[in-house]
């Protein structure tokens, strides 16, 4: 149980006192518990996505919310309305937990975006097939964006069954406008392209309205070109991973001292580029200190910095628990400030080599162990960021060799990463978090 948790139990015994009033007044005694309890700010901005011209709040929603249906409801009481699934998150659960929250809300009101994956397999009919599960799931008519996910190569963005079964769709009212999402390697795959050069390429193809990519102030030239691009097009722009680090990405001394404390053998080696990492680290945590730099300044300037570009339409948020409504739907509306830019260059400085970019893969090819450095990095976050079962199951998945590889080796893939990232000591904690926790 969480410290949340343990608020609202308390609040719960605590008070009998009711709650009137709400934007829908259809809300459920949780999520009216919660807006009491935490004083909900309101969505203050919405943005037209792109050519769709539909107007969505500054402040989207994303999958971590869907795990808990009251939590969405909630989300969406601000005046959040745009909502980002897939027919894969938890095998088709996430869309039918945002069917059930979304039954009370107007329709109409709301941005649904699911997105599917297409194999050379798929026909037209098994597509739309599929979409109808989605719809029924979804608890709706029709959705507003359909979305290809994350091809790796841009020959999959002219996937014909994919563009008959959405002219099928929209021909049914179905679905309304067709989006690509991208967010680099996904392995085992074949020779591929980058995020910029799939989404672009997407954008100038015609067919798409929407695109869902990378953007953050660490990783900016690949998502400032795209956004350059849509911006020219008219097409609607939805961001993701705008917090580089997430919130327990820099949970490193923790790990180790968990690591210490199960007294598991270290080996040199290992110890050696451990230590580097963690005085790299020690050195920035007073840095950050001394500039009162906390969890909520950093999350600030991350929101901050990508709603600054006005080429963003949403930023979607996982939002973890009722506190995180507070925090993320504070910023709708704001906008960068001299104290988030100097937070931003703080942070970049400090913490850049921890952040393996997404949609990278530069080192891959220089690990004699075919090791997908930059897949398995993507799965450590999924695990910090809350999402450990889906991280573990992942992670399980993969075929060929893995993190466990980097413990005996000498670290060849750090002299290709142009950014400096400390990948050696990050595989092996990935390792520790994917690997051990499976077999728990
Ligand atoms: S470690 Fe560096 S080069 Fe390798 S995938 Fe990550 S950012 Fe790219
Ligand atoms: S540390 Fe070694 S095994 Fe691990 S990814 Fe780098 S080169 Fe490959």
């Amino acid at each position: 149980m969480n410290a949340n948790e343990l608020n609202r139990r308390d609040f719960i015994t605590k008070s009998s006192i009711g709650l009137v009033g709400a934007s829908t007044g259809i809300i459920t005694s949780e999520v009216q518990e919660a807006t009491f309890q935490h004083e909900f700010p309101k969505i203050k901005e919405y943005r037209t996505l792109g050519r769709t011209g539909f107007k969505v709040s500054d402040i989207g929603c994303g999958p971590a919310a869907m795990n808990n249906e009251n939590l969405l409801k909630a989300v969406l009481e601000t005046g959040v309305n745009i909502i980002e699934t897939a027919e894969f998150y938890g095998n088709g659960n996430n869309e039918l937990l945002v069917g059930r929250a979304i039954k009370d809300f107007n329709r109409d009101s709301l941005f649904i975006n699911t997105k599917l994956i297409i194999t050379n397999e798929d026909t037209k009919e098994t597509i739309v097939a599929r979409v109808r599960k989605c719809l029924e799931r979804l608890n709706t008519s029709y959705l507003d964006g359909l979305m290809l996910w994350n091809p790796q190569k841009t020959e999959e963005l002219k996937n014909p069954a994919f563009h008959e079964a959405f002219q099928i769709l929209k021909a049914e009212g179905r679905a309304k406008y067709c989006g690509v999402s991208c967010h680099g390697s996904e392995y085992p795959s074949n020779a591929r392209d980058n995020m910029e050069i799939i989404v672009t390429e997407a954008i100038e193809d015609g067919r798409y309205d929407l695109a869902l990519f990378v953007y953050n102030y660490v990783q900016r030239e690949m998502g400032e070109n795209i956004l350059k691009a849509s911006a020219r097009k008219n097409v609607g722009t939805i961001l993701m991973k705008t917090d580089p680090f997430g919130k327990r990405y820099l949970d490193l001394f923790t790990q180790v001292r968990t690591l210490n404390s199960e007294n598991k053998p270290v080996p040199e080696k290992l110890r050696i580029r451990y230590e580097a990492i963690l005085e790299k680290q020690r050195l920035g945590e007073e840095f950050l200190k001394s500039r009162n730099l906390n969890e909520i300044s950093k999350t600030s300037a991350s929101v901050r910095f990508v709603l600054d570009n006005p080429a963003v339409s949403s930023v979607i948020i996982s939002f973890d628990n009722f506190d995180d409504i507070k925090e993320y739907v504070s910023l709708s509306g704001t906008r960068l400030t001299a104290g988030n830019i100097s937070d931003i260059e703080t942070l970049r400085n400090f913490y850049s080599h921890l952040y393996c970019r997404h949609a990278c893969g530069i080192c891959q090819s220089n690990c004699p162990y075919n090791v997908p450095v930059n897949t398995i990095m993507r799965y450590n976050r999924y695990f910090t960021s809350n999402r450990q079962k889906e991280a573990i199951q992942k992670y399980h998945n993969l075929t060929g060799n893995k993190a466990d590889k980097c413990s005996g080796c000498e670290g060849y893939c750090e002299a290709a990463c142009p950014y400096g990232v400390s990948i050696h000591a990050l595989m092996t904690l990935a390792q520790n978090n994917l690997d051990m926790a499976v077999t728990c």
